[in-house]
């Protein structure tokens, strides 16, 4: 039960609150929930959502949360997938108290099969789905019942047990419920149980050649495994009923279905299916593409757990269906970087500047915070040097007034170190400046500066000399309008064509040190991870999110 200082704390989402009151009310002894993926691909943000939600619960009410994965489908499915799934679940800060597999209760599932049939509440039918589907009826008109509806339970014990030793086709028969055929839920129309499919499964091989449907595995697993609240996204409402009819006619422990609006994100696919078209047709370099929104892609991207926790947190659980800003979770991952990542100087498009005041073939350290949010991060050392690159964006030959970066004439701080003065640049024939002159400011190093200058720039540079060329990987949105699926046509016309730019950076010397997925933020350009591609002669960092959002900005224009 939650404590009264703890619901003050923070308000109860709908769902919490009937955990609450089930718990006030003795109903359960220990709250269990689980996360149930199909492995048929790899788990993307909308699942984080549904991960920190069933994991979350059982946290703040006491009780443990199965890992269950829902592979009744043998066509779609693969270990390598159930390999990601749990990799991705650790990465995202849960542990499940037992991973399971509907396939594990295959058996179970063929007697519950077998007691319905006793109970004469299944048949099998020989009808083929197109028959299947003219008698179904329409939402405004009752269907009709099949012709097999009212075969002997000895002919569908016979039968059912043929079905399961191959002695049919695929798609040839069928077991279906005997419900009502003119019922005003179409799932409740005498529902297809179980499936023959001659198909190899990860886990069980060849030993089946009949499947359960979804709905006769899903509620029935929750049952076997004593799942209290079971919650899934909302387009499973007209299952309930069948969930309920199933496991009351089974007299089995009666899970209960919940539901809550499934997490869309603007300019983002969460859907599997879609996910995996863009891997198989080469629109993106795999599943963990950084800019694909899977949790692999997020985490390769920079994205840290505590960021995607902290975006499942802030959109919470909604009842209705709604369209999420993607700027959100950008936002959380710019929030627990600039808590965590430690600053760097990397110059993305250089322009070099000459200290003529500056002795030739020295180099002079200097001194810069790892990270001002933390002290505890220490200071680094940087080399100065006569020749340095800065951002051709922070030089102007003919500045406008608000200016405050390198100009003729004008003065700035290099970060960490001294003030410098623009006295003369050299251009090129085209008209483009090719470097720049200026003399630093004796007793204006940074930390120790008695010269009581008042710059108002300050720009990120690196030495020429120390300079570290690395690959940079700059991603912007896969997709260039907020929802890819409700337009005309495929959701592929919509790929943005521009979402990834790769260029050459200089960093400064101690980014050599940098670690597989480590995050830094790259002073004025944003946060940036050291990707798996990187070789100790090649550094590869992917941007995971730049420092403020450009596209809100674009948009106010
Ligand atoms: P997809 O459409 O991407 O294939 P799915 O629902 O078929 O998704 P499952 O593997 O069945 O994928 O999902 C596991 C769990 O995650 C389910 O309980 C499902 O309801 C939940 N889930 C999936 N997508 C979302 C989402 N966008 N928002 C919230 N929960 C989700
Ligand atoms: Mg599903």
């Amino acid at each position: 039960m939650i404590t009264e200082e703890k619901k003050e704390e923070k308000s109860l989402n709908f769902i919490e609150e009937i955990i609450d009151a089930d718990l006030q009310a003795g109903k359960y002894k220990e709250i269990i929930t689980r996360f149930p993926p199909e492995p048929n691909g790899y788990l993307h943000i909308g699942h984080a959502s549904s991960i920190c939600l069933n994991f979350g619960l059982t946290k703040t009410f006491q009780g443990y949360t199965n890992l269950r994965f829902d592979d009744t489908n043998p066509t779609t499915e693969d270990t390598e997938y159930v390999e990601s799934i749990k990799n991705d679940i650790r990465w995202m800060g849960f542990e499940w108290k037992n991973e399971l597999y509907a396939s594990d209760y295959f058996d179970t599932l063929y007697e519950y099969a077998k007691t319905l049939i006793r109970k004469d509440l299944a048949y099998v039918d020989d009808s083929t789905s197109e028959e299947i589907a003219t008698l179904k009826g329409t939402p405004t008109e009752p269907g009709k019942d099949s012709p097999y509806r009212s075969r002997s339970i000895e002919e569908n014990l016979s039968l059912f047990e043929q079905m399961k030793n191959g002695d049919f086709p695929d798609g040839s028969r069928t077991l279906r419920a005997k419900i009502d055929m003119a019922h005003l839920n179409m799932l409740m129309r005498d529902p297809i149980l179980y499936r023959i499919k001659h198909a190899h499964h990860h886990r069980t091989g060849d030993a089946w050649c009949i499947y359960p449907m979804y709905d006769f595995a899903h509620g029935q697993s929750d049952s076997i495994e004593n799942v209290t609240h079971s919650i899934c996204t909302l387009e499973f409402v007209p299952h309930r009923e069948l969930y309920d009819w199933l496991i009351d006619k089974l007299e089995i422990y009666p899970s209960h279905q919940y539901e809550f609006a499934r997490r869309n994100l603007n300019y983002t696919i969460t859907s599997k299916r879609k996910l995996l078209q863009l891997v198989q047709e080469g629109h993106v370099n795999g599943w963990d593409d950084p800019r694909m929104p899977t949790i692999s892609g997020l985490r390769r991207r920079g994205y840290t757990p505590e960021s995607i926790r902290d975006f499942c947190d802030r959109i919470g659980v909604a009842r209705r269906e709604n369209m999420i800003d993607v700027g959100l979770l950008e936002f959380c991952v710019r929030e627990d970087l600039n808590k965590k990542a430690l600053r760097r100087m990397v110059v993305l498009d250089p322009l070099k500047v000459v200290i003529t005041n500056f002795p030739e073939e020295i180099s002079e350290i200097c001194h810069s915070e790892n990270n001002p949010e933390d002290i505890a991060a220490g200071m680094r050392e940087i080399p100065l040097t006569r020749e340095i690159y800065i951002e051709k964006e922070d030089f102007m030959e003919t500045p406008s007034k608000k200016y405050f970066r390198l100009a003729p004439g004008k003065m700035v701080r290099l970060k960490g170190a001294y003030i410098i003065q623009c006295d003369d640049f050299v251009k090129a024939e085209n008209g483009e400046i090719t470097e720049v002159h200026c003399s630093f400011i004796e007793n204006s190093k940074s930390g120790q500066d008695a010269t009581g200058i008042n710059v108002k720039g300050t720009l990120h540079w690196v030495s020429a000399a120390h300079a570290v060329p690395v690959e940079i990987r700059l991603y912007d949105r896969l997709f260039s309008v907020e929802d890819p699926t409700s337009g005309e046509g495929d959701f592929k016309d919509y790929i943005n064509p521009d979402s990834l730019h790769v260029i050459t950076g200089y960093a400064e010397p101690a980014l050599i040190e940098a670690t597989t997925g480590e995050s830094f933020q790259f002073l004025r350009k944003g946060y940036f991870a050291l990707d798996q591609d990187s070789a100790p002669d090649k550094l590869v960092f992917n941007r995971t999110v730049t420092l403020r959002d450009n596209w809100a900005k674009a948009g106010e224009k």
